[in-house]
């Protein structure tokens, strides 16, 4: 590889954050469709969505219990029961009256006339009448939420550019959106290189084995808010590399997996150098994920990017994850964010090793006060079973041995 473009361009773990992030920071956003609701998470609106109603739409109660007047509910003064109002149903009889009392059910509308509705755990009840509970007491306007407080008519609830997500799904459902506009998904070129490869409805010879990445890189691309296209293996051909890239550059996002370490059958720096790529990054001084390369290819007028994973099927998931998903967002029109890094205490002392940043499989136990990371017993980057018994990677710095009771930064998946 004599090439300039391909010279090792090998930088630190934190560096090729900043750099996939600035990047991130720059790309275009792609054009916008309607979408179904429910097929919209993880993906960002393009417009805003407005209360078609005040919200809510009534003086709303928030118990069940008996719609009173605040000032006449005081100790020993009893109240007749007039009747019921359910959820659903309006109050058909009218103002309340003085000395009166309504029983009501949780998100029932409060009647006309009544001003607080008093929680049935409160309540002495005997002969049609209610009352106080001993020292129980009651003021204007509690347990009822009124009529708009929440939201006016018209009011925007949903800013275009918001990431959808449930709590965003559950809001649109509350305004009768059954389809909202949001941001294409990017489609998402997914190679995997390999001699040695085969795919799941072949039988693998004694010393093949499956192509297990393209469908993990696919289940990755989708929770990203992409949209995956599996191409078939490249075998470790520059014809057949060169002929996957070709394909895959008709999608927005390239990623191969395999083939960018330094053996004489690793091809696929070599091709992208052939189609005039430019290199961000040809190594990150991490592990797993040492050879990851990130970079782009001229797509035009304009360009595209590109990734090249370790085979390694850890390594492929923990680049993922790093590098490939805050691009991805970006991508999708959200905000770039970096990789899902949160804080947790180290059950056990780690050593560390000198010049690269490790990310190993480990169990998060999400805990309220101390949430703790035990990181799982794996033979190395190719153990799919201990990654599954995983559910994060614990993140160990650079040349930094580590004690039980440490906290350490954990990498969500
Ligand atoms: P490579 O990065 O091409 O040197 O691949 C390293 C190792 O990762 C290979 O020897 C395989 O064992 C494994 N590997 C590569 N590609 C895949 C794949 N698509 N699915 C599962 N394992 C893979
Ligand atoms: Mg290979």
């Amino acid at each position: 590889m004599q090439d300039v473009n391909t010279q090792a361009l090998v930088v630190g773990f934190v560096d090729a954050l900043a750099i996939v992030l600035r990047v991130g920071a720059g790309v275009s956003a792609p054009d916008e469709e309607r979408s179904a609701l429910m097929t919209s998470t993880g993906r960002v609106l393009t417009e805003d969505v407005t209360a078609d109603r005040d919200q809510p739409p009534f003086d709303r109660s928030t118990r069940d219990g008996f719609a009173v007047r605040a000032g006449e509910w005081s100790a020993g003064q009893k109240l007749r029961v007039v009747g019921q109002v359910r959820a659903g149903e309006a109050w058909s009889g009218g103002e309340m009256g003085a000395g009166q009392a309504i029983e009501i059910m949780t998100g029932a509308a409060v009647p006309a006339g009544a001003d607080a509705v008093v929680m049935i755990e409160h309540v002495e009840e005997g002969g049609g009448e209610v009352w106080a509970a001993a020292g129980r007491t009651l003021t204007v306007g509690e347990n009822i939420v009124p009529r708009g407080s929440e939201a006016r008519q018209g009011d925007v609830l949903l800013k275009a550019g918001t990431l959808v997500g449930a709590a965003e799904i559950a809001l649109a459902a509350a305004c009768g959106r059954a389809e909202i506009a949001v941001r294409k998904r990017p489609r998402v070129a997914i190679v995997a290189t390999g001699d040695e490869l085969v795919e799941l409805d072949e039988t693998p010879g004694d010393f093949q084995i499956r192509n297990s990445n393209s469908y993990a890189l696919a289940a990755m691309v989708e929770a990203a808010g992409g949209a995956p296209v599996r191409m078939a293996i490249a075998r470790d051909t520059h014809e057949d590399v060169r002929a996957r890239i070709e394909e895959g550059r008709k999608c927005e996002l390239l990623i191969l997996s395999g083939g960018v370490s330094a053996g004489k059958y690793d091809l696929v720096e070599e091709v992208l150098a052939e189609f005039g790529a430019e290199f961000l990054f040809t190594g990150v001084k991490m592990q797993p994920g040492k050879p990851v390369v990130f970079g782009r290819l001229p797509k035009g007028k304009s360009w595209m990017y590109f990734f090249g994973l370790p085979g390694n099927p850890i390594s492929t998931q923990v680049t993922f994850h790093c590098f490939v998903e805050p691009l991805l967002r970006g991508m999708c029109g959200a905000d770039v964010v970096g990789p899902k890094f949160v804080q947790a205490t180290l059950a056990e002392a780690m050593r560390a090793k000198a010049g690269l940043t490790r990310l190993l499989p480990a169990f998060l136990r999400h805990d309220l006060l101390r949430p703790e990371v035990r990181v799982v017993g794996w033979q190395g980057s190719g153990d799919l079973a201990a990654n599954a018994r995983a559910n994060c990677y614990a993140v160990l710095p650079d040349g930094r041995d580590l004690q039980a009771g440490d906290v350490i930064s954990v990498l969500l998946r």
